[in-house]
């Protein structure tokens, strides 16, 4: 039976730490906030930004949020950009995603300064990810490689297979692996014996967004099986993973919920820390 990686645990622990860490900065003159901007009605996009709103509280930074109306136009959402990005009570910007089609998302992301980009999604960003420099890193991989790394798994030389790649996801993760020297393998909609890839995997980080679509018999024995998906099935919450027969070959395994999403959030948490930190300095 696979040892479950607990997201809810790690997070527990980390909310604490964090609320330490933010009431010393209190007393240092820094107080990191973070900006939250939602266009339109999404329901799951309402869910995750009440989710990460009520982070901050537990941790005791300021949070705002910005509601706009689905159908505002491109040079709003700028406009509120560019005021956020000038708001020094502002240590972090997040526009939640997907925005709706009429609007240019990699325009606004862009426009988000990268200093305040806590989504590590600006260019800037992703370029410094991939050259290995120090920026901002997309916070679902980075909650995944703080998961492995918390549990003490040996990461150099390790076959990784990911499946997915998008670009919040899938490639950030891939090149995160890759500077902890793993060799890494991007499977996605076109990949022909999928199996195959994936039975050589160490650790097999799924991010496809289909339910219970790794099985068993995909997963070789004793692996590390990081289930990024967050999918709906009849009125229950699953992952990408079929858990209960994978969790009988895998080394490891994270649930869903009460894995990756809950370290997703944790890791917002603390680039809006670091950016703070670092435009205090
Ligand atoms: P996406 O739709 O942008 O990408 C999905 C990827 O899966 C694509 O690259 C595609 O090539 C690949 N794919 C689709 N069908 C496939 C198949 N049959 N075989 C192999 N690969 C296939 O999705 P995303 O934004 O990367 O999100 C993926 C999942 O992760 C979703 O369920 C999403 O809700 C979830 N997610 C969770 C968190 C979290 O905090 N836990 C954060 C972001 C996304």
């Amino acid at each position: 039976m696979a040892k479950i990686l607990s997201g809810k645990e790690m997070s527990e622990q980390l909310i604490q730490e964090q609320a330490v860490r933010v009431a010393q900065l209190h007393e240092q003159g820094i107080f990191p906030g973070l900006a939250v901007v939602l266009v339109g009605e999404d329901p799951a996009s309402q869910i995750y930004v009440r989710n990460k709103g009520i982070a901050c509280e537990k941790i005791g930074i300021h949070s705002q949020t910005i509601r706009m109306a689905e159908d505002c136009s491109q040079e709003e959402l700028l406009d509120t950009i560019q005021k956020l990005n000038n708001d020094p009570k502002i240590s972090g910007i997040l526009v939640q995603l997907p925005l709706p089609k009429h609007l240019n998302e990699e325009e606004v992301l862009s426009t988000i300064l990268p200093e305040k980009d806590v989504d590590g999604f600006h260019l800037m960003n992703v370029g410094k990810l991939s050259t290995g420099q120090t920026g901002v890193v997309p916070c679902t991989p980075k909650g995944v490689l703080y998961m492995l790394k918390q549990a003490g798994i040996d990461l150099k030389g390790k076959e990784a297979v990911i499946i997915g790649r998008s670009n919040i996801v899938g490639k950030p993760a891939a090149t995160l692996l890759l500077n902890e020297h793993c060799t890494v393998t991007i499977c996605h909609s076109r990949t022909q014996n999928l199996a195959e890839h994936t039975r050589r995997a160490d650790i097999l980080v799924a991010a496809i967004g289909k339910p219970n679509f790794v099985t068993a018999d995909m997963v070789k024995p004793g692996a590390v099986v990081i289930d990024v998906g967050i999918n709906r099935l009849d009125g229950k919450v699953v992952g990408d993973v079929a858990y209960e027969d994978v969790e009988k070959v895998a080394g490891w395994i994270t649930p869903v919920p009460g894995g990756v999403g809950k370290m997703t959030i944790s890791m917002l948490m603390e680039n809006t820390l670091e950016a703070a930190c670092a435009q205090a300095r």
